[in-house]
């Protein structure tokens, strides 16, 4: 079990944002949080968890995570939920509903655009759900911000009847700063009251909102215009003056010091009276936005000339050496970088997947099976795309490889007419959004072999608890899904389910090659746990016997990276074919004994070393 936060009142600690907007959920009096998790945004429902006097839970998705929170504010009580950008689309059919409604309890979303793309499958601005949504979004630049404005954001939920998303950008969740914090307030639910007008939204009743959130818009807009979270920072030279939000303000003050700058902190309904004000008392505005021109178009819209993306980039941070070399030429200083000036960048290293991870069996042997064509998904085994497996074909989004499995088998043409299909997904992720997509396979009598590659955790995130682990958020025990017989309800034959230990590569090559010649839907479920939980169980780990090897690399197409090459060379073959050669060796500390590579390596070269841990002998 979690160790308990022991919070303190009214001090200073050096906490990210994730652990501040924590802290602040805690303050606010906040009765019930959930979430899915993903990055950036893991670490808030995990702090929050830390809490006991806050009910929290891993959502199986982040649709449920905001009906979750939903319900609790129609209860009366103060709710939250966090999310990255990519899950705000799962959860916009909930909240796009939920806004016509308003809440009762306080209702805060926090999301987190993945800017730059350090770990999703697209960039997205996540304020224009503000727009779309009539919420407002109030856009922290930093921990202390973030604090602060979640902690104000239940109060201005329940002024404005309405949700409040918190935008956050994976700068401000990670970085630590000096956060001052408070005292946990306290909130008793108001109570359920019965008002079926309100709270049942046939269109008829959703109708006779629409009028009553409108003036709410209204409202919304003098609450931006005078609100203390949009304000200017004095500066001294005028030829320019910057529009901005979010940690995009520090890189401005970073880059032009002596430049005035409009910071917006409250920046849906964007403020316009006041932005118009502010660009009369400069010669050039440039609007700095991280992800789209959202405010620029809005400011051309409403006649504010200004600078943004004709001169800054569409995408990434806008850090002081995006900046400098943009907005520089406008002021008649074209900029230079300074002599010894280089653009750091790190030694490019490919992700690849863990020593012994459970995946490599299986994208091992997908790698050598012919004729195949492979839908993804998201997560660990989204890295099956790499080298040296090169075995997804194509990874749209949470749960799509279902759906797209079964488009790719009904959309087939001649040329197409004898490949198997396969769709790949792992555990955490069929619960999320894969379920459906089976039912939908199994349903139109698609011809699909659906790899489920059950590890026993949320992986990439960080091994995080789920419907399918047999633990909640605290590491309490908890049911555990049963994937034979949900495969089987959703439509799946007894005798087209199969659990495979993917360590065991004959097997998982006979099981697959046989479930992709049957026309009919079947599943194969892997069975071992993630290398980085705790149920993980090392075994003695294995050396590579230089005289034995060949160098033939087979066992380097297993892909686990505590194998190495120590020696490249050719040879010619009787044939008078020229083969190249990888002599190897094992990486003893780092092998756990899975036994994989063992199983490719024909002249026995691979065996037992000294163990260097403790290990289970079977
Ligand atoms: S046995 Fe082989 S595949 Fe398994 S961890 Fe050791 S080196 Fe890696
Ligand atoms: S499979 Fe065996 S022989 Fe071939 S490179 Fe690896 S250790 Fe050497």
């Amino acid at each position: 079990m979690n160790a308990v936060v022991q919070a303190v009142a009214e001090t200073r600690h050096l906490l990210s944002g994730n652990e501040a907007v924590a802290r602040a959920v805690w303050e606010a009096g906040v009765k019930v949080a959930a979430a899915y998790p993903g990055t950036p945004s893991t670490e808030i429902l995990e702090n929050i968890a830390l809490y006991p006097d806050v009910y929290s839970e891993w959502a199986v998705n982040e649709k449920v995570s905001i009906e979750v929170a939903i319900g609790a504010s129609i209860m009366g009580a103060r709710a939250f939920c966090a999310m990255k950008h990519v899950g705000m689309n799962v959860a916009s059919d909930a909240f796009m509903t939920q806004t016509l409604a308003g809440v009762v309890g306080g209702l805060v979303i926090v999301v987190t655009d993945d800017v730059g793309l350090s770990s999703s499958q697209n960039e997205q601005d996540s304020r224009y759900w503000g727009r779309f949504g009539h919420m407002p979004i109030l856009e922290p630049a930093d921990s202390q911000e973030a604090y602060e404005m979640v902690k104000g954001a239940f109060a201005l939920s329940e002024e404005l009847n309405s949700p409040v998303i918190v935008r956050m950008t994976t700068r401000v969740c990670h970085v630590k700063a000096m956060v001052t914090v408070g005292e946990r307030e306290t909130h008793e639910p108001a109570g359920f009251e019965k008002d079926p007008a309100r709270w049942v939204l046939t269109p008829a009743a959703a109708r006779a909102r629409i009028p009553w959130m409108f003036e709410r818009d209204g409202k919304l807009r003098e609450f931006a215009e005078a609100s203390a979270l949009n304000r200017i920072v004095e500066g001294g030279d005028r030829r320019v003056g910057f529009l901005t939000s979010g940690p995009a303000a520090m890189h401005v003050q970073e880059a032009f010091p002596d430049a005035p700058l409009f910071k917006l902190g409250f920046s849906c309904p964007a403020p316009i009276g006041r932005i118009r004000a502010f660009a009369g008392t400069v010669e050039r505005l440039v609007v700095v936005e991280e992800g789209e021109p959202l405010l620029e178009q809005e400011l051309k819209a409403a006649g504010i000339d200004c600078h943004g993306k004709d001169i800054l980039p569409r995408m990434g941070e806008m850090g002081p050496d995006v900046l400098l070399p943009a907005v520089k030429p406008l002021l008649g200083e074209p900029w230079e970088a300074p002599v010894g000036h280089r653009r750091q960048s790190l030694f490019p290293r490919p992700p690849t997947m863990c020593v012994a991870c459970p995946h490599l069996g299986p994208y091992f042997t997908l790698s050598r099976l012919r004729n195949v064509i492979i839908s993804g998904d998201i997560g660990c085994y989204t890295l099956g795309a790499g080298h040296p497996w090169n075995a997804l074909d194509t990874t749209i989004s949470m749960g799509a490889s279902m759906g797209v499995a079964l488009g790719m088998d009904k959309g087939r043409g001649a040329t197409d007419g004898k490949k198997a299909v396969v769709a790949v997904i792992g555990d955490s992720t069929f619960l999320h959004m894969g379920m459906q997509g089976l039912l939908d396979i199994t349903y139109n009598r698609g011809n699909v072999t659906v790899l489920l590659l059950d590890n026993r955790a949320v992986g990439m995130t960080g091994g995080q608890d789920h419907a399918g682990t047999g633990r909640d958020i605290h590491g309490e025990e908890a049911p555990r899904v049963d994937f034979v017989k949900l495969v089987q309800a959703l439509g799946v034959k007894p005798e087209r389910t199969h659990v495979v230990d993917p360590y065991e590569l004959p097997t998982l090559f006979k099981v697959l090659r046989q479930e992709t010649k049957i026309e009919e839907p079947s599943v194969i479920i892997t069975n071992q746990p993630c290398v980085l939980i705790d149920d993980y169980e090392k075994h003695q780990p294995y050396k590579v016997v230089d005289e034995a090897c060949t160098g033939c690399g087979n066992c380097l197409d297993v892909g686990c990276p505590a194998i190495f090459v120590t020696r490249r060379d050719k040879a010619v073959k009787p044939s008078g074919k020229e083969v190249d050669l990888a002599f190897v060796r094992i990486e003893t500390a780092a092998c756990t004994g899975c036994n994989l590579c063992v199983e490719t390596c024909a002249p026995d070269a691979i065996v037992h070393a000294a163990p260097t841990h403790s290990v289970k002998f079977q």
